[in-house]
């Protein structure tokens, strides 16, 4: 078991708890339902959803939905789907921030009545103009002194609709000359005639992201708020928010650094063009990391959680080599899922002393990693599959598979003897003549010579002629992932299609997410788009070798 130390997020909550700041820890999730999540947000679930267990305390599900523009019901879906998928612990209970519009309306106007609040008539490009640049500071806003009723009743009047959209704000009064451009009169409320998914017409203004955020986890008695490295500079006015309005046990924002991983695309908005140009399947395309993609590519959530243990919260940005995450789904799948003989380049072995009809069944270990998963029978007979690659006519030096002359194990069955081969009128091989010793039969204990290769095989009498597809990065890793002029640099080899690859007969009832490795060839998954009852379309997850040493 690798030891973890503790990360500076528990340590800063070992020091609230001993203090006596907060009893109860409570964390959050807050995804605007505007897109699917990818690995980067796996990162922010399984860091917050892991301190509220570890602590014994809460996490929370909120959708962010307080901009009505670019969410969708799909979306909620889609996402509370990929939190329960992961093992978050929400209960089932989902928080929407829109459900808090009223309180805070409220808290708004509690502003406003501590003159800390006011609305302002200035267009959006004179705010602009007014706020100074990071070397000049502001200038007050002619409405900045409007007394406390007529911005009583100004507010009112923008919530009753008797403005048109964008002609007026509600603007924090803080201070137009700080040097944080976030804390020069922020607007904290806009009008805006949208229809909101979730209250439709009830409203035409709505709350700013940095008023709306600290009052969502306010409310929810979040006691850490943990956002990723862009809010740092929000800091200063999510904690003005929560001191003004008197929180009794105000949250803390903290923040960490975003998941970033070398060689795949993460932004939405890459995601979102490639979707639409039909270069991947959909959003759950196995070659993206949403995490719909790394489901369906048959990672698993222990594997993803294992991963953000091993690589650490910090302030520091830096990408994480894929090749890690491959390695930590590898260690993971070694030995829960069993051990399969699939030929994925299919080329027919007869064996010509071996009885015409005859089929026999040998006992193989399902896996040698894990003594409790047993054996089963796979059926044996005189024509067989191996793989192209495991016969040569002219064999290298230490090449120890077969080729005329040479004697090899089949993987729990025989050795056998290469007498021949045919080739067809273009001068390829289609089948491979063998000889076999039938007292080498595995089991037997047969001591009397050994062979430096085995190989798998297949029936072909019973085999399943199965669709198996192999990934690569969606980008070029060595060229990098843009070209100059900004397009992505793909891989040409990103996807390989076999359609012929002959597996293990009883890999035809595999069922949609059940993995397997299958030896040599590296750990795959039943894919849950294109398989159908009894015919199971294979993903490969991960190949078994790797250059990355952890
Ligand atoms: P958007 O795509 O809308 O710009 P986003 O991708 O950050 O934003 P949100 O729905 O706003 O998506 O994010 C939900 C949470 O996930 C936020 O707390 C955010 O900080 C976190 N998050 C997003 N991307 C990453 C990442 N790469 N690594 C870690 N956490 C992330
Ligand atoms: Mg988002
Ligand atoms: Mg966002």
């Amino acid at each position: 078991e690798t030891v973890i130390s503790k990360n500076f997020i528990e340590q800063i909550i070992d020091k609230d708890l001993e203090e006596g700041k907060y009893t109860k820890i409570v964390t959050r999730f807050p995804p605007e339902p505007n897109g699917y999540l990818h690995i980067g947000h796996a990162k922010s679930i399984l860091l917050n959803s892991g301190l509220a267990k570890k602590y014994n305390g809460q996490f929370n599900l909120r959708f962010d939905d307080t901009n009505p523009t670019k969410e969708k019901t799909e979306f909620v879906e889609s996402i509370t789907k990929d939190v329960e998928w992961l093992g978050a612990d929400f209960r089932g209970e989902i928080f929407f921030a829109s459900n808090y519009f009223d309180q805070m309306y409220e808290a708004a106007v509690k502003l406003i009545k501590k003159g800390k609040a006011y609305v302002c008539d200035l267009s959006a490009d004179e705010i602009r103009e007014y706020r100074g640049t990071l070397t000049e500071p502001g200038k007050n806003s002619p409405y900045r002194d409007r007394s406390i009723e007529e911005n009583l009743a100004l507010f009112e009047a923008m919530k009753n609709g008797e403005f048109p959209d964008g002609s007026k704000v509600l603007r924090a009064k803080i201070d137009m000359s700080s040097p944080n451009i976030n804390m020069r009169d922020p607007v904290i409320y806009r009008i805006a005639r949208m229809t909101h998914h979730n209250t439709g017409d009830k409203w035409c203004i709505y709350p700013m992201y940095d008023f709306a955020h600290p009052i969502e986890d306010a409310i929810e008695g979040v006691t850490h708020s943990i956002c990723t490295l862009e809010f740092e500079d929000h800091r200063p006015l999510y904690d003005w928010v929560v001191n003004e309005l008197e929180y009794e046990h105000p949250p803390k924002q903290i923040e960490f650094a975003k998941l970033y991983l070398t060689n795949v695309i993460t932004g939405k908005r890459y995601i979102k063009k490639l979707v639409e140009d039909g270069i991947v399947d959909g959003w759950d395309d196995p070659r993206l990391v949403t995490i719909a993609s790394l489901r369906r590519r048959g990672f698993t959530p222990e594997a993803l959680k294992t991963f953000m243990e091993l690589i650490g919260v910090s302030k520091s940005q830096a990408s994480v080599d894929y090749a890690y995450l491959e390695y930590v789904i590898r260690e993971d799948l070694k030995t829960k899922v069993p051990r399969m003989m699939a030929v994925l380049d299919p080329i027919k072995l007869v064996i010509d002393n071996y009885p015409e009809g005859e089929t026999e069944y040998f006992d193989i270990e399902n896996n040698p990693d894990d003594e409790n998963a047993g054996t089963r029978k796979v059926s044996f007979s005189r024509e067989l599959y191996i793989e192209r690659e495991d016969f040569m006519e002219e064999p290298p030096k230490k090449y120890f598979r077969l080729f005329p002359g040479n004697e090899v194990r089949l993987k729990g069955a025989y050795f056998v003897k290469c007498v021949g081969f045919d080739k067809d009128a273009e001068g390829n091989i289609v089948t491979i003549h063998c000889t076999y010793d039938p007292e080498t039969r595995s089991g037997n204990g047969f001591e009397g010579r050994k062979v430096k290769g085995t190989i798998h095989w297949v029936n072909a009498a019973d085999s399943y002629e199965a669709t198996v597809r192999l990934y690569e990065n969606l980008v070029d890793e060595e060229k990098g992932k843009l070209n100059e002029d900004g397009s992505i640099n793909f891989n040409p080899n990103s996807l390989t299609v076999i359609n012929n690859a002959r597996l293990e007969s009883c890999l035809k009832d595999a069922k949609i997410a059940e993995s397997f490795q299958f030896i040599r060839n590296g750990y795959f998954t039943v894919d849950s788009k294109d398989s159908k009852d009894g015919e199971p379309v294979f993903n490969r997850i991960v190949s078994l070798k790797s250059s990355y040493k952890p």
